[in-house]
């Protein structure tokens, strides 16, 4: 079945510009060529019907000559007809086929190849060519060429019948033919460069049209994109700052668990509820590894994700690892080696919180994924900066199929719902993304049952010579920390501003079980004003409050009189980089992500306390 291309343009969508630009000018050349056809009908039906009156007067009515005007003069006709009725390349060509007849019809009549009628063939062409296209021309130009060569040869071979008496008119009409196939041939070459130069501009038109249209549905696009993109943002944002809230909302009950499970541990006798409890902060513990992996992830995903630069040992971060570590591996009856092969004093610059979570991600796996055998690690320094740690387990090993799978975010290599060891599947995940920012690439060798080596690299950079009073103080261990807080740092004045009152109770309970004295406010008025009244050595201030938030009274308190250097630490839930930023800039002097356990929270005070001025106040 043949597809008009209307058809098909309605069944493909719509045309495109450049094709329906091209019909318009077709379409254009088609109503022109029609009225062209009518036109020329007319006035050769007009001509045929004055050349009978003529050769009627000139009294030359010979059959032979009125068949040949009556062919002209019917053909005419129905040319004109099959124009009116749509049909105009028929109409075109009934026309040119019944001149050839008459032309020839009379030609044969009046003297064969001499006659003078044969000049009526290149008007023929010339009507053809005009009328019906370069292709049409060259067909009636041969087929002219073939009767005329026909009417040579009977001619010669004295085939023709005599030629009809001879007349003046004749003679006239011959010379006004030529005359006017001159000036028709001219028409039809300016006609013909006319047309052709009114379809290229009905092209350029058409194309500028499309052009314009297609610009314009870029700019449509565009702008949809911009929009749809400006959408996308606004969700991550909007995602962000849930996890930001729900992260906060998690960790503030956790932080009361946490905290309040380990003062009753520790203040405990009855050995069964102490085994109790430790399994209470065990829980507690994942749940909040499972917080932070997720929270991790989340900052990785909305590109939120920063790293930290300060001063760190290499060394200690590999020996805190596997203090970290010590005990699990005990228990499992495993053994646990370090082979550290730089110079443990050597300081480089790094997060040292990241470094300790991947090597510790790493080493927590091996002991979790090995039921008997050994755990080593390694360390050792490459060039350019470039250090590699190597964890190398005795365990169940990962199938190679695994391999590049365990990588990706929520995989685990044995997803089987009886699975028997717990994980979210995006501690390596956050290995790999944090070890790649920190210029570095993380790999695994192993087969199953043969234990596994997962290695990877980071880029430390020597440290600048200067040692921050903070960074010695940050290398104090918890032991060492409440040490100091019983002894040279005890009798230091705390404030701990909270609008939650668990929260206070923990603090205060915490600060109490190393001999530190606190007093406590539940918003940031209230803080201000007991900061105007006494002088302290250090402030734990919340951020969410009510009346006054912790940045604004940190804000207040720092304009008041002997609280420039005090230092005042932000207790806050709230986890994301771009908050500790907003909190330093108020004049915080450090940050610290709830829940706060007893060692950390003894280390940033001790860190913070041993370097602080003490209040002349606090003294007088
Ligand atoms: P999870 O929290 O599940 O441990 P990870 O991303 O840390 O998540 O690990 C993903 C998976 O990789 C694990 O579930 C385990 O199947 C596999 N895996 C990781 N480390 C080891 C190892 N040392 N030995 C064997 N399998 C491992």
């Amino acid at each position: 079945m043949r597809t008009s291309p209307e058809g098909r343009a309605s069944r493909q969508g719509p045309l495109p510009m450049q094709e329906e630009s091209r019909l318009d000018a077709r379409a254009l050349g088609d109503a022109r060529r029609a009225r062209l056809i009518e036109w020329t009908s007319i006035s050769l039906g007009a001509f045929a019907i004055a050349a009978m009156i003529a050769l009627h007067v000139a009294g030359l009515t010979e059959p032979r000559r009125l068949a040949g005007t009556l062919a002209l003069l019917i053909g005419s006709a129905a040319a004109w007809l099959a124009c009116r009725a749509g049909r105009v390349a028929l109409g075109g060509q009934v026309l040119v086929w019944c001149s050839l007849a008459a032309i020839t019809v009379v030609a044969y009549a009046t003297g064969g190849f001499r006659s003078p009628a044969t000049n009526g063939y290149l008007t023929v062409v010339a009507v053809a060519g005009w009328l019906l296209g370069m292709r049409f021309m060259i067909a009636t130009t041969a087929l002219s060429l073939a009767i005329m060569g026909a009417l040579f040869v009977l001619g010669q071979f004295g085939l023709l019948p005599p030629p009809a008496p001879s007349h003046p008119l004749v003679l006239f009409s011959t010379a006004a033919i030529a005359l006017a196939l001159g000036g028709l041939l001219f028409y039809y070459v300016v006609r013909e460069m006319q047309f052709s130069l009114e379809k290229e501009q009905a092209l350029h038109e058409g194309l500028r049209r499309a052009n314009d249209e297609l610009e314009q549905k870029v700019a449509e696009r565009t702008h949809e994109l911009s929009d749809a993109k400006e959408a996308a943002e606004r969700a991550n944002r909007a995602k962000g700052a849930f996890l930001a809230n729900m992260s906060h909302e998690i960790r503030t009950p956790l932080h009361a668990i946490l905290g309040l499970t380990e003062l009753v541990q520790r203040e405990s006798s009855d050995v069964r509820a102490r085994a109790r409890l430790a399994l209470v902060s065990q829980a507690s513990d994942h749940l909040l590894t499972l917080i932070n992996n997720v929270l991790d992830v989340s900052k990785i995903e909305s590109g939120k994700f920063e790293l930290a630069e300060a001063e760190l040992r290499v060394g200690e971060v590999f020996e805190r690892v596997m203090t970290m570590l010590q005990d699990e591996a005990s228990r499992k009856g495993l053994q646990l080696r370090g082979e550290l092969d730089i110079d443990a004093s050597r300081r480089v610059l790094g997060d040292a919180t990241r470094l300790t979570q991947v090597l510790l991600n790493f080493a927590a796996n091996a002991v979790k994924f090995t039921p008997s055998g050994s755990v080593v690690l390694r360390c050792r320094a490459l060039d350019g900066d470039l250090f590699r740690f190597e964890v190398q387990d005795s365990g169940i090993g990962v199938a190679p199929a695994d391999q590049a799978r365990i990588f990706e975010s929520f995989e685990q290599a044995d997803d089987a719902p009886t699975r028997n060891q717990p994980g979210s599947g995006l501690g390596l995940a956050i290995n790999r993304h944090l070890v790649r920012a920190m210029g570095g690439e993380v790999g695994l060798e192993s087969a199953p049952g043969e234990g596994s080596l997962f290695w990877f690299t980071v880029k430390l950079p020597p440290a600048p010579a200067l040692v921050a009073a903070r960074t010695a103080a940050t290398e104090v261990d918890a032991a060492q920390a409440e040490a100091m807080l019983r002894g040279v740092l005890a009798g230091s004045r705390l404030l701990v501003v909270d609008d939650n009152e668990v929260n206070r109770i923990v603090a205060r309970a915490q600060l109490d079980a190393v001999g530190i004295a606190a007093d406590d406010a539940s918003d940031g008025v209230q803080a201000v004003e007991m900061a105007a009244r006494t002088a302290y050595d250090l402030i734990l201030m919340d951020v969410h409050m009510p009346k006054l938030d912790g940045v604004e009274a940190t804000r207040r308190i720092r304009q008041l009189d002997g609280y420039r250097d005090t230092p005042i630490i932000a207790l806050t839930a709230d986890a994301f980089d771009i908050d500790r930023r907003r909190f330093l800039d108020a004049g915080m002097s450090d940050h610290v992500a709830k829940p706060l356990q007893a060692g950390p929270l003894y280390r940033v005070l001790a860190q913070w306390l041993s370097v602080a001025p003490r209040s002349v106040r606090a003294r007088a």
